[in-house]
C-alpha cells in the first residue's frame, strides 16, 4: 500500500471519523501499533511537527467535513490529551458546528497527573464518551507492559476513570490480550470495571492495528 507522507490529522476508519492530535505519550505500550507501522490505511501517522494547535484541526475537519462520521474519535500515535487546548478548541467546535456528533476520547488516563489538576470536567462539556487503556490487572503488570514515563501512572489513570464516571462520561476500560506472553487476568481487569462501575471492552492484538 501507498503512505501519503502528508501530516494526517483526520481520518476514516471503520465507519468513524478519527483525529490524530500529536505523537507524544507518556507511555511506551510494548504492543503500541506505532511500533510496527507507520500508517492507518495507507494515511501516515507522523508529524512532521508535532505541534497541532486548535485551527490545525478544525481547518482538517472542514476540509473533510462532508464526510465526517456520526461519532468522531481522539485517538491518533500518541495521547490526545497531551495536546489538551486543540482538543478542548476543536471538540467544542465540533459540538457548535456539526450537529449530532458524538465525541469519544480514546486516552492513557494520564491527563490529570500530567497537568497537575483535574481536567476531566473541562472534558466532560465535550466529550461524550471515554475509553481508557487500564491495560493490567496490577500496577507491576501495567508498569512491565506499558512502561509510563510519569511517575504513579497505574493508580492516576485509575482515579481518571473514577472521575470521568463522576462528572458524567460514557466510561469504558479497555485491555489488549493476546500480546506475546503478558500475563493479563481478564477476569480480574473486568472486576476492576465492575468495582468502579464502568463498561470494560477487551481487545484481541492484531499485528495489523485495524
Ligand atoms: S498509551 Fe496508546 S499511544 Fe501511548 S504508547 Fe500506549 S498504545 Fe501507544
Amino acid at each position: 500500500m501507498m503512505i501519503d507522507k502528508k501530516d494526517t490529522i483526520v481520518y476514516e476508519l471503520c465507519g468513524k471519523t478519527y483525529i490524530n492530535l500529536t505523537n507524544s505519550c507518556t507511555n511506551e505500550c510494548e504492543f503500541c501499533i506505532r511500533n510496527i507501522k507507520d500508517d492507518v490505511i495507507g494515511k501516515n501517522m507522523w508529524f512532521k511537527y508535532d505541534n497541532i494547535i486548535g485551527d490545525d484541526v478544525i481547518d482538517a475537519l472542514n476540509i473533510n467535513k462532508e464526510n465526517l462520521k456520526d461519532e468522531i474519535i481522539y485517538c491518533g500515535y500518541g495521547e490526545p490529551t497531551l495536546r489538551l487546548s486543540a482538543l478542548i478548541k476543536s471538540a467544542k467546535y465540533i459540538k457548535e458546528n456539526f450537529k449530532n456528533k458524538k465525541i469519544r476520547l480514546n486516552t492513557n488516563g494520564h491527563g490529570n497527573l500530567v497537568y497537575q489538576t483535574d481536567i476531566v470536567p473541562q472534558l466532560a462539556q465535550y466529550i461524550d464518551s471515554v475509553s481508557i487503556s487500564l491495560n493490567a490487572q496490577d500496577e507491576e503488570t501495567y508498569n512491565k507492559i506499558s512502561k509510563p514515563r510519569i511517575k504513579n501512572a497505574y493508580i492516576g489513570m485509575l482515579d481518571f476513570v473514577k472521575k470521568c464516571k463522576k462528572n458524567g462520561i460514557d466510561t469504558t476500560v479497555t485491555i489488549v490480550t493476546h500480546f506475546k506472553d503478558y500475563a493479563i487476568d481478564v477476569e480480574k481487569c473486568r472486576q476492576i470495571a465492575n468495582d468502579l462501575g464502568v463498561k470494560f471492552r477487551e481487545r484481541e492484538y492484531l499485528n495489523n492495528g485495524y
